[in-house]
């Protein structure tokens, strides 16, 4: 994930608002763990951190070590078993491998208890909160468009939208009438939820509102970026395979409502809908299914119902 790819370290990220044109940048600081820098210990070196981190670090890129910190989420500095009789390289493997997981579970800790706080702030105010993912090109940003233009008189709604660079999807977005917010990724690969509080600090959507969050588009690291959400919804277009629910099942078990979108294209690819949707169930039995197109509107009534009875049930004390 995205620990191990290090597309998140040190990630510059940016939150426009286009309503007011101000922006705002938030720097993706790793829980216990700075940016990192070169280290140059060499494999085989001798040197000793002042506390028990002993295993050797052969080049690999982090700090955690040189800084005074508190290690307070984790505790890979004390699982100080002496590797000094195992290969060199052997034990650096072992370290880093610990050190990776230690951190992957730090950062998803500190990421699920920000969603919490989302997720009780959406609560407290009624309003119902979608995270919309898909790869890049699924239709994502055209389909907000559409529900906007046809949804606006009856729901307030307003977008989070997330891509690595551009302004273009929020543009799109108030170009159809909603307020919306651009967060900016820079080389990130999803949206966190820390990202959506500052985000919603400057939307402010009204209270019973529908607020739509375009992830960034990505069928991997998004699956486990909760973002307080009431529910995941994965759109998968008819351009690409219909076993993308077999190769990314992380993603469509996430997921409450899987969109196939471009369902107007279908005459000409090899898109087998019920295979499709056959393989999603595979993989989430409670999946459901709305096929339709934004471009011609076919299907779009489904999406409509879906949105009004989630949105009742969120306006509704459970019962
Ligand atoms: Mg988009």
């Amino acid at each position: 994930m995205c620990v191990t790819c290090g597309c998140d370290d040190g990630a510059k990220i940016t939150v426009t608002n286009l309503q007011t044109g101000h922006e705002e940048h938030m720097e993706k600081a790793m829980p216990n763990h700075q940016h990192p820098h070169d280290h140059d210990h060499q494999q085989g070196d001798s040197h000793h951190h002042d506390h028990s981190h002993e295993h050797d670090h052969d080049g690999h890129s982090h700090d955690h070590h040189t800084h005074g910190h508190a290690h307070e989420d984790h505790d890979h500095h004390v699982h100080g078993h002496d590797h000094a009789s195992e290969p060199a390289a052997l034990s650096a493997v072992a370290g880093l491998h610990a050190v990776t997981i230690d951190l992957e579970r730090a950062i998803l800790d500190k990421n699920d208890r920000l969603a919490d706080r989302n997720r009780a702030w959406f609560e407290g105010r009624e309003i119902l909160a979608l995270n919309l993912v898909s790869s890049p090109g699924a239709g994502k940003t055209t389909l907000l468009e559409k529900t906007i233009r046809d949804l606006k008189d009856e729901i307030a709604i307003s977008v989070i939208e997330g891509d690595q660079q551009t302004l273009n999807d929020a543009e799109r977005i108030k170009a159809a009438g909603a307020p919306a917010i651009q967060v900016n990724t820079g080389t990130g690969c999803h949206l966190e939820a820390d990202m959506i509080r500052r985000g919603l600090d400057s939307l402010k959507p009204a209270f019973g509102s529908l607020l739509m969050i375009e992830n960034v588009g990505n069928l991997v690291c998004p699956a486990l970026f909760d973002l307080g959400e009431r529910a995941k919804v994965v759109v998968l277009s008819v351009t690409e395979g219909e076993d993308k629910p077999l190769k990314y099942p992380h993603m469509f078990k996430a997921a409450e409502l899987m969109i196939i979108s471009k369902i107007d294209l279908e005459p000409h690819v090899d898109f087998d809908l019920d295979r499709c949707e056959a393989m999603a169930r595979e993989v989430n039995p409670e999946i459901q299914s709305i096929r339709l197109s934004a471009r011609t509107g076919e299907g779009l009534e489904a999406w409509y119902a879906w949105l009004r009875a989630t949105q009742r049930r969120v306006s509704l004390p459970a019962a």
